[in-house]
């Protein structure tokens, strides 16, 4: 079973020492790389990603801040506070956690971050930039997709591909990069007629939908690759994917597991967006 999975924690590790022998180098020319993350609001699961992204930062030598803000805060002071931040030359990333409060104008928020310090790759800059396949910051966790599967050596040229989920941090990005990738994309969504029947012809699954369990074996063609994005809680509490692990794993040529899969790619997608950040410093 294990030769069948390709492990987020090798391929995140792997990434993470380049980005320390970045810093390094960033360093010795007095750039010191610094991400700062704005929290609005006391939403457990955002201040545990929040934490985790600290902590990547702190390992990896990049100077991490943390802005927290209350709930109540008006549009107008965060966007105050993101203005600040886009003419601190200190700062090379920037990231508003999400969710935001529903006072508050997500796509105001996300486009006012200046698009050369938004490591999360998310303001229409980037997002238009990534389509026409000029250089961008890429999305985290779409292009951790696309790192999991490079690593294990999957060429995706002329690939059949089917995305489930569309949405726009992760299905239509990670659409849109296979695509560049030369494969031939199928996106699915909860409007899509017999999703199985298109997951058979498949010989690459990306799986972004939110539903514990959502793609079974019996969907997959032999011999398939799965890359599972879902992060989910099963009934038993414990974290599962979006494809049902046990009915998978005998069908699929490779698999990523969750957790320690996509996951983390994402994690370390942050801090290679925030190195490519601070490199363009010395330009
Ligand atoms: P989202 O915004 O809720 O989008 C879910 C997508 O799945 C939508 O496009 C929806 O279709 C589609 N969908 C829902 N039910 C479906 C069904 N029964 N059949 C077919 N399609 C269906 O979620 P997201 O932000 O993309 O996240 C998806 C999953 O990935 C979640 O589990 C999330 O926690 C996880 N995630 C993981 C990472 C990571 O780092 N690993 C990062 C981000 C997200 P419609 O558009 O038609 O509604």
């Amino acid at each position: 079973m294990d030769n069948k999975l390709i492990s987020g924690k090798v391929v995140s590790a792997q990434i993470k020492e380049q980005v320390k022998q970045e810093v390094d180098f960033l360093n010795s020319k007095g750039v010191y790389p610094k991400l700062s993350v704005i929290i609005v609001g006391e939403n457990p699961a955002s201040q545990s990603y929040v934490k985790g992204k600290h902590k990547d930062c702190g390992e990896c030598g990049i100077i991490s801040d943390n802005i927290a803000m209350p709930e109540t805060i008006s549009q107008a002071e965060l966007l105050a506070e993101i203005d600040r931040l886009n003419k601190d030359d200190s700062v090379h990333g920037i990231l508003v956690q999400l969710p935001l409060p529903k006072h508050i104008d997500e796509y105001a928020v996300i486009n006012t971050i200046a698009p050369e310090k938004d490591v999360d790759g998310f303001t229409a800059v980037n997002v238009g930039n990534m389509n026409i396949g000029k250089d961008c910051f890429t999305p985290c966790t779409p292009q951790g997709c696309i790192d999991m599967l490079d690593y294990a050596g999957i060429d995706m040229t002329g690939k059949d591909v089917v995305v489930i989920g569309r949405s726009n941090i992760v299905g239509k990005p990670v659409a849109v990069l296979a695509l560049q990738r030369s494969a031939t994309v199928t996106i699915c969504h909860s409007k899509t007629k017999n999703i199985a029947e298109k997951t058979r012809m498949a010989d690459i699954v990306i799986v972004a939908v939110g539903r514990a369990g959502f793609l079974t074996g019996d969907m997959l063609k032999p011999g398939a690759v799965v890359i599972d994005v879902g992060i989910n809680r099963n009934s038993e509490g414990k974290l599962c994917g979006d494809a049902d692990f046990d009915s998978c794993i005998d069908v699929v040529s490779r698999i990523t597991p969750v957790p320690g899969g996509v996951g983390l790619m994402t994690r370390a997608n942050l801090l290679k967006n925030t190195i490519k950040s601070a490199k363009n410093c010395l330009k």
